[in-house]
């Protein structure tokens, strides 16, 4: 079947151009003028309406084990959301934890995903203990499963937690193999004794989750990272979930060098604080306890890091998707902070909240698509398959309409969840039409994919590794 996408204006990170779109089966298979295209095809009219690389967000926990529950959204419910917010990529992370092998952590996550996705999805791994078993297995991974990124923690301690040696290791068995490696950059013993401290001292309520997590033990554990993977011949190094301006200071200086680092941010930081949210009054802060954490309103986070989009010195902007209902959930923390399961979710919201950047004058429009889409292709090695609307890619597509509207509500949202950490937010834009591999898979709202049409999607190298 071939659909041609008509009237509509192609973004991409090199510019905006109107241009009609081809597409035959499950890829992309021309570009035509306006007008130009073949007559004979059914039609997608975009008039009036942005056509761009469906999102791809490289940074998702569905079914996270953590504290004593797991994230709410399965892959079937997560992968819909997404596909509703635009997002026809995810990359979940399977998890090794502690003492187990890796593989078998990897079996267990192509357990939870195959046969369950709407969308397309892949994996990073996160190492739970680095070893001689791991550090091989990591071979085994980049040559025969398609992972190519690995996850360490400087949080975490008896959790996720590597010390600096076994880091260093870590990232010297990437430099061999080519691997990117993902770094959780906290400083998590400190981060554990302030804890300690604020909960000897009564401090139960859940801004005191952000308050034991300071900016400078993200830029130092920043720092660090940059500075291990340095002594690894540069090994190429990816920055999670960075909130802090100090911590941005660190990746820019580091990039300012001609290092191999890169940094994701994710829209809780560019949209929400820690007074606002995690300090609202009672327990109802714990919808935001999420690590790293949001930062003061009262300081320059927000505004730096979309700088940072803007210079590139951030990448990609990743959700860290990893929500929890708000009763059972995060009401294991009533009366300590530390007990909260942490994360927040919004794997449905990504390339709205962005989009409402370029409204108001903070992201131009091809850094919209390249933030959100080309730049994770290219960093995880997913491109040119995905992440550029060209011939010879997946055919997936959004149909952006800017004049179109999207309230944020628990009441309308695709995710498991009893609330939303955006509750109310109205974004001057909104989700048309999404293909994913050539199918129109959301239309005006309505959901005409189904359960299990997602695939796997073995990851080369990054295109970013020199
Ligand atoms: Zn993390
Ligand atoms: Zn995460």
């Amino acid at each position: 079947m071939t659909l041609l996408i008509t009237g509509g204006t192609v973004i991409g990170p090199t510019g905006a151009s109107p241009a009609d779109v081809l597409v035959d089966g499950e890829k992309i298979v021309a570009i035509h003028a306006p007008g130009t295209g073949p007559s004979d095809t059914e039609t997608l009219d975009a008039t009036g309406k942005y056509v761009i690389p469906g999102g791809i967000d490289a940074h998702t926990h569905m079914e996270l084990p953590f504290g004593g529950t797991f994230a709410s959204d399965t892959f079937d419910t997560g992968t819909k959301a997404a596909a509703f917010g635009g997002t026809t990529t995810i990359i979940d992370f399977a998890v090794q934890r502690t003492g187990e092998v890796v593989q078998d952590g990897l079996a267990a996550w192509h357990a939870k995903a195959d046969g369950n996705c709407h969308v397309d999805y892949a994996f990073h791994m996160i190492l739970g203990g680095v070893d001689d078993d791991s550090l091989k297995a990591m071979d085994q991974l980049v040559n025969d499963e398609g992972i190519s990124s690995f996850k360490l923690f400087m949080a975490y301690p008896g959790v996720f937690y590597s010390d600096d040696g076994q880091i260093l290791r870590a990232m010297q068995k990437a430099r061999d193999n080519g691997a990117v490696i993902m770094m959780h950059a906290e400083n998590g013993i400190a981060i554990d004794v302030l804890i300690q401290q604020a909960l000897a001292r009564g401090e139960t309520d859940p801004i005191h989750h952000g308050l034991t997590r300071p900016e400078a033990l993200e830029a130092e554990a920043t720092h660090r990272a940059i500075m291990l993977a340095e002594v690894a011949q540069d090994c190429p190094l990816y920055i999670v979930h960075l909130s802090a301006s100090r911590a941005l200071a660190e990746v820019a200086a580091a990039r300012d060098a001609g290092r191999n680092v890169f940094a994701e941010t994710c829209p809780q930081y560019l949209y929400l604080t820690l007074e606002d949210q995690l300090g609202a009054p009672g327990f109802e802060g714990a919808k935001w306890v999420c690590s790293t954490p949001l930062r003061s309103k009262h300081e320059s986070h927000q505004r730096d890091l979309w700088q940072g989009l803007r210079s590139n010195d951030l990448a990609i902007v990743s959700t860290d998707h990893c929500p929890f209902c708000f009763k059972d959930q995060k009401e294991l923390g009533v009366g300590d902070f530390s007990k909260i399961p942490n994360g927040i979710g919004g794997v449905e919201h990504r390339v709205d909240l962005l989009y409402q950047g370029v409204v108001d004058g903070k992201l131009s429009l091809e850094r919209w698509v390249e933030t959100i889409a080309t730049t994770p292709a290219r960093m995880f090695g997913l491109y040119p398959r995905k992440g550029v609307i060209q011939p010879g890619s997946d055919a997936d597509i959004v149909v952006y309409d800017p004049n179109g509207r999207t309230r944020i509500s628990v009441e309308t949202h695709h995710m498991n969840m009893d609330h939303s950490a955006y509750e109310g937010y109205e974004i001057a834009g909104k989700v048309d039409t999404v293909l994913s591999r050539g199918e129109v898979i959301v239309r005006e709202g309505a959901y005409h994919g189904s359960k299990g049409r997602g695939q796997y999607l073995p990851r080369g190298l990054s295109s970013y590794l020199v």
